[in-house]
């Protein structure tokens, strides 16, 4: 087999293009290194202007495809990042005085996806209330709701509207209660569709344009709410964000821990960690103090147990949960002595201990490469 040269391989990766700074990676000077270590291989360093590059899977992609069209079958590609004299480097060629834009998660510290087996077992409440016990905590906390079928964190967090574009196109969050940064599908949709059927390659497009045009800012949390189960969305931000960690909520039923161990089983096949289970819905105690087991026990810790992670809290059946809720007032700040606000500081706290505080090092996805699909999927105010 005759192997391309060096030339022709850098030739090749002239087709791969940055898409935030739109010229090709060869001219912008981030093919750090081509080496052919054995016949039919060639593996290429591309080098990141942010280590939280969500783009990094077109690259991937763009830069897999390109080689192989010279005819090599095996590509790999790494990527490492940019030091700051490159990056002046890369803004030079460029002429850009002002240095290079910002990736969109590059000020986040910790991305936590909420996820679980089935739906109905109080992702969204802890989701919203949990972004509102951190940031009440003193750390920086948004949500993003990716549960796109099911949305609710802006009810939640008593959130709507339509968000506006910065001058660097990018969509800024809107800000829900407690100070609470929040994005969601309901903010982009009109009154008439409320209803989405959103499919495979539009869903893609939408999860991307969260994480990649949504100027998040600095963040020491971005909580996701995930849809229930194991769906195209939660592989989607697996692939996008192999930096990520999970929680998973779980109700006290050992029937149900089971059907939550699968989103788990998701999480693992991607290599994402997972930080800690939460047990929704433990108990409901009257105000005589009766303790009612409506939904049994034991199942969050059975759970934490087989996954060898921390069940980082029992949150109790409250009404007031749910109607804080369905008003957009999360309980954790309504009443935060409240038995089930006092759970959620009591899981916050120990999501804090569990994660890293340090701005996270997005690493290569390892997952199955990205489809690739263009054109815009939100709809954006000017
Ligand atoms: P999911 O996101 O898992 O589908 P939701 O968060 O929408 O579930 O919760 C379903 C319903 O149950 C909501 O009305 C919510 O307010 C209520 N709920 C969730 N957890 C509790 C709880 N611990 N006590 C009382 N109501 C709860």
């Amino acid at each position: 087999m005759r192997m391309p040269s060096r030339e022709q391989i850098q030739d090749a990766l002239r087709k791969v293009i940055d898409p935030e700074l739109r010229k090709d990676i060869v001219s912008l000077g981030m093919v750090r290194s081509i080496e052919q270590p054995e016949e039919g291989r060639v593996d290429v360093i591309v080098s990141l202007t942010t280590p939280g590059c969500p783009i990094r899977a077109h690259f991937e992609k763009a830069v897999v495809e390109s080689v192989q069209a010279l005819g090599v079958p095996t590509v790999t590609v790494a990527f490492d990042v940019l030091s700051d004299q490159e990056k002046a480097g890369v803004a030079q060629r460029l002429g850009r005085q002002d240095g290079l834009p910002e990736g969109a998660l590059a000020a986040v510290k910790n991305v936590i996806c909420i996820g679980s087996g089935k739906g109905g077992v109080g992702k969204s409440t802890i989701t919203a209330n949990l972004a509102a016990a951190l940031q009440s905590d003193g750390m920086r906390a948004a949500a993003l709701d990716a549960d796109v079928w099911g949305y609710s964190i802006p009810r939640m967090l008593g959130v709507h509207g339509r968000p506006m574009v910065s001058p660097q196109r990018k969509i800024l969050p809107l800000d829900g209660a407690g100070g609470v940064k929040a994005i969601s599908i309901e903010f982009f949709l009109n009154e008439q569709d409320q209803a989405i059927t959103w499919r495979g390659p539009m869903l893609h497009k939408a999860i991307r344009q969260f994480l990649e045009d949504v100027d998040w800012g600095e963040l020491d949390y971005l909580l996701i709410d995930l849809p229930p189960g194991t769906g195209d969305v939660s592989m989607t931000l697996a692939q996008l964000l192999p930096q990520a960690q999970f929680v998973i909520v779980t109700t006290p039923q050992q029937a149900a821990q089971k059907v939550a161990k699968r989103a788990a089983d998701t999480a693992q096949r991607f290599d994402l960690e997972i930080a800690g289970v939460i047990e929704n819905m433990s108990g409901f105690t009257t105000p005589d103090g009766e303790r009612f087991t409506i939904f049994g026990e034991g199942g969050g810790q059975l759970l934490a147990d087989e996954l060898d992670v921390p069940l980082l809290g029992k949150i109790p059946l409250q009404e007031e949960l749910r109607v804080s809720a369905d008003e957009g007032r999360p309980l954790v700040l309504e009443d935060p002595d409240a038995p089930a606000a006092q759970a959620i500081y009591h899981a916050a706290r120990g999501l804090i201990a569990a994660t890293p505080q340090q701005l996270a090092v997005f690493q290569p996805p390892s997952g199955p490469p990205m489809p690739e699909v263009t054109g815009t999927a939100l709809p954006m105010a000017p």
